[in-house]
């Protein structure tokens, strides 16, 4: 809190506090160290695969992982789909390189062993493989897991009430750093950070809308139904 905190506020939380800008981000930006933490969704030499659809939410994930990568001996991948079988690293030595193009690349170059003819298809594989991610990040935040979960449980299937912080999906590690996050802290952190990303219109069906609706008069209403998940299977 500083004194901008009172004269020129950003945000108010659920509990009347008011925060500037720079307070904003930097309590952003805590808490999403502290959602990591919390939920052990980092571990040292992970590299975390990350598809941005260029929404507000990928957006966000996206600079917060950077800073994040900036700090520490965690490497984001960016990958083209989230899918097992499509997975595939499309950062530097990507198999979308041609042979021709990973000759020109100097680090395939300056080693010698590799020639022309020994770059096969099975070492393609293997440079592929090197920089296949150990988790995905994905953008769900406390309003999408909320929805799905009142989704789940307006339609009477509590047995598919598996969706936590982090998730294993088809043997694949899924994280979700914005996990405690509402939407509207997320976009207000996009625009403040000046991030860019596409306004998608995103389609709402009767239960969504009427979550929302709650969500006026009861501004906890999203928080309470992910602590609430969290207590009965966190
Ligand atoms: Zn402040």
């Amino acid at each position: 809190m500083c004194k901008q905190c009172q004269t020129n506020p950003v945000y108010e939380f659920t509990n009347k506090r008011k925060v500037c800008k720079t307070c904003f981000i930097r309590w952003f930006q805590k808490k999403f160290l502290y959602t990591i933490r919390k939920f052990g969704m980092i571990d040292r030499e992970d590299k975390i695969g990350f598809k941005n659809k260029r929404g507000f939410r990928d957006a966000v994930l996206n600079d917060l992982l950077r800073l994040y990568s900036e700090k520490g001996s965690v490497e984001i991948v960016k990958i083209r789909s989230t899918s097992s079988h499509l997975l595939i690293a499309s950062n530097r030595r990507s198999a979308r390189f041609s042979t021709k193009e990973l000759l020109s690349n100097k680090n395939y170059a300056d080693d010698k062993l590799i020639s022309k003819d020994i770059i096969s298809s099975s070492n393609n594989y293997r440079a592929k493989r090197d920089y296949f991610p150990t988790k995905i990040a994905v953008s769900s935040t406390a309003d999408t897991e909320a929805d799905e979960i009142i989704h789940i449980l307006i339609k009477g299937n509590a047995d598919k009430l598996k969706h936590g912080p982090v998730e294993k999906i088809e043997s694949r590690i899924v994280i979700k750093p914005l996990y405690l996050f509402l939407d509207k802290e997320v976009l207000l952190y996009a625009k403040l950070r000046k991030l860019k990303f596409k306004i998608k219109n995103e389609k709402k069906d009767k239960i969504s809308l009427f979550v929302n609706d709650l969500e006026k008069k009861h501004p906890e209403v999203k928080q309470s139904v992910i602590s609430s998940y969290l207590e009965l299977f966190g």
